[in-house]
C-alpha cells in the first residue's frame, strides 16, 4: 500500500486511527494517508507510530503521531482535543485499538477481564465520547470499529472476555448508529478473521498459522486486507451504510 503518488479518496479529510502505529492499525493508517487523509496516529508504541508517521511522510502522505492510552480518559480526550487543535475537524475515525491476552475462563482474574474490557471496549467510550461532539459540530463524521469474528460469531478457547468485548462492539455500533444518523454521523465495523499482524506473531510466535486449514482462501489475512473495507466505510461510497458490520475473513466463518 505503500506510494509515491497520492490517491484523492480522502484529500481534505483529517483521519484519527486508535492503535494505528502498527498491525491492522498501521495498515489502516498507511492506506487512508495513501488516499490524501492527513492521519493522526494514536497509540502507546512510540517507536513504531513515528515509524509509521515516518512511512508514511516518505511515500508523500500526512500523518501525526499523538501518544495516548486511548483506556485512560485523560488521554483519549487530551489526544483528540489536540487533533483537533492541529487540524481543525476529524472527519473519520478508525477505532482499532484492540488487545488479546489468552487466559482461560477457569484461570481469568478480574485484572484480566478489566483490562481487556478497558482497552476493548471503554476506550470506545471515551474516544466516541470524545470524538462525536466534533463530528456533530460538522455535520459529518465516518466512524469504523475494528471488532472481530470472535465473540459476534465465534469463540477461541483463551478469549471469553476478548469475544465479550467485542460483542459489545457490535451493540455499541447500533446503539449509536440509530442516535447520531441524524447527526450526519455514519458507524459501522469491520469483523477481521486472523490477521498475521505484529500483535498475533509478538503473541503466538512468527510461524503462526493457528486455523489456516479452515480458512478456504488458504491463506491468513494481512492488515492490507483489512484496511481495504474499512475504507470503503470510511469513504461516501459508503453513505447509506450505517449500524453493520462487514465480516473479513476469507471465507472462513462459512464453513460447516
Ligand atoms: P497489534 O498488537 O498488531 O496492534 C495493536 C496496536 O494497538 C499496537 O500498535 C499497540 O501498541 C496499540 N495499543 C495497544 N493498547 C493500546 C492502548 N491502550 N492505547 C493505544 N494504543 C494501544 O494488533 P492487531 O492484531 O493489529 O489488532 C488490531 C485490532 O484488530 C484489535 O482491535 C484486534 O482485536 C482486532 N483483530 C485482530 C485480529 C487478528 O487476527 N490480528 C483478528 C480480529 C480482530
Amino acid at each position: 500500500m505503500d506510494t509515491t503518488t497520492l490517491g484523492t479518496r480522502f484529500t481534505s479529510k483529517v483521519a484519527v486511527v486508535t492503535g494505528g502505529a502498527k498491525g491492522i492499525g498501521g495498515g489502516i493508517s498507511r492506506a487512508l494517508a495513501a488516499e490524501g487523509a492527513k492521519v493522526v496516529v494514536l497509540d502507546i508504541d512510540d517507536k513504531a507510530g513515528t515509524a509509521t508517521v515516518r512511512r508514511i511522510s516518505r511515500n508523500g502522505g500526512a500523518a501525526t503521531f499523538i501518544h495516548a492510552d486511548v483506556s485512560k480518559k485523560t488521554d483519549a480526550h487530551g489526544a483528540i482535543a489536540k487533533a483537533v487543535k492541529k487540524y481543525g475537524r476529524i472527519d473519520i475515525l478508525c477505532q482499532n485499538v484492540g488487545i488479546y491476552p489468552r487466559v482461560f475462563f477457569d484461570d481469568m482474574t478480574e485484572a484480566d477481564w478489566d483490562r481487556v474490557m478497558n482497552v476493548n471496549l471503554k476506550s470506545a467510550f471515551f474516544v466516541l465520547k470524545a470524538i462525536i461532539p466534533v463530528m456533530q459540530k460538522q455535520k459529518y463524521g465516518r466512524i469504523v470499529l475494528t471488532t472481530s469474528v470472535t465473540g459476534p460469531r465465534t469463540a477461541i478457547p483463551g478469549l471469553s472476555h476478548y469475544a465479550a468485548s467485542k460483542g459489545g462492539l457490535n451493540g455499541l455500533i447500533k446503539g449509536i448508529a440509530i442516535e447520531q444518523a441524524k447527526n450526519g454521523i455514519a458507524i459501522n465495523g469491520v469483523e477481521p478473521g486472523t490477521v498475521y499482524t505484529d500483535g498475533v506473531k509478538a503473541q503466538f510466535g512468527e510461524g503462526f498459522s493457528e486455523g489456516l486449514g479452515r480458512i478456504p482462501m488458504g491463506r491468513l489475512g494481512t492488515p492490507e486486507d483489512i484496511a481495504g473495507p474499512v475504507l470503503f466505510l470510511a469513504s461516501d461510497d459508503a453513505k447509506y451504510v450505517t449500524g453493520h458490520t462487514i465480516i473479513i475473513d476469507g471465507g472462513q466463518t462459512i464453513v460447516e
